[in-house]
């Protein structure tokens, strides 16, 4: 390992010499090469961290089979390709849909991880490319920001596995309709306060239960409460500049039999 102001490089070999072939199965023991590959880990003490990972490439060597060569693989933890661990993915995955792209960048670059918007939009429509199956009968909707205040989309994910399966363009409503169109198994939506998805799935699928989500219905709450409080309280509270003084001067005030409130 070489540790560096801000960085920290891992080299990592494979313990094994054989490997089974993605196609066939069978247990392979002859490597024509090896590669080094570099990849993005979680990072430690805000330092980046990249893994050196020398790869072998085997040959497979049954005659029934048509695969010629294939490189080892990490399983869930690094995959056969790819620049960054899954567990990296997973968690820049969940941060950018938590705020958005370019807000999860930011938040990437002061932790240590170095990656682009435009690669964070990447990953989130990778997770959408899986051979699609069709979904429950509960569907979320919600808008996500690629850029926040310019560049929207909209997210569809699968109450029954709470997995997103869909990215759409834009937030009008048109992509969701046709979308809606091809998934009439549809019997709950629950989506936020936006117009455009209500009308699409109320023209889609009329018999279809829409559900205010939570995180709205807080929202409303809460900017109600603002507005009743606006009106309950004056506009200035005046806060003494020190408490301390104001304290011992009614402490003073008490002995000298003068009663006089504080107001804080
Ligand atoms: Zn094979």
């Amino acid at each position: 390992m070489v540790e560096e102001e801000r960085s920290l490089t891992i080299y990592m070999k494979s313990q094994k010499h054989s490997h089974t072939c993605i196609n066939c199965g069978q247990e392979m023991k002859v490597y024509h090469a090896t590669y080094e590959r570099t990849v993005q880990d979680l990072p430690i003490f805000q330092k980046n961290v990249a893994l050196k990972v020398i790869t072998y490439d085997y040959y497979c060597l049954n005659d029934g089979c048509d695969t010629m060569t294939f490189a080892e693989d990490y399983g869930r933890f690094i995959g056969r390709s790819g620049r960054m661990t899954c567990r990296l993915e997973d968690f820049i995955r969940t941060l950018a849909l938590e705020t958005n792209c370019e807000g999860a960048a930011a938040i990437c670059k002061e932790m240590g991880i170095r990656i682009s918007g435009d690669t964070i939009i990447r990953i989130l429509r990778k997770m959408t490319d899986k051979p699609s199956h069709p979904c429950s009968d509960a569907i979320g909707v919600d808008d996500f920001a690629y850029r926040k205040g310019q560049t929207y989309c909209t997210v569809i994910c699968d109450v029954a596995t709470r997995e997103p399966i869909e990215v759409l363009d834009g937030r009008d409503g048109n992509e969701l309709r046709e979308w809606l169109k091809r998934n009439k198994q549809v019997k709950k939506v629950t989506r936020d306060r936006a117009g455009a998805y209500a009308k699409a799935i109320s023209d889609e699928l009329p018999e279809a239960m829409q559900i205010a989500d939570r995180f709205h219905l807080h929202h409303n709450l809460l900017k109600a409460v603002k507005e009743a409080l606006k009106h309950e309280l004056p506009n200035n509270i005046a806060i003494p500049n020190n408490p301390v003084d104001q304290l011992s001067k009614a402490s003073d005030d008490k002995k000298n039999g003068t009663r006089e409130s504080i107001k804080s």
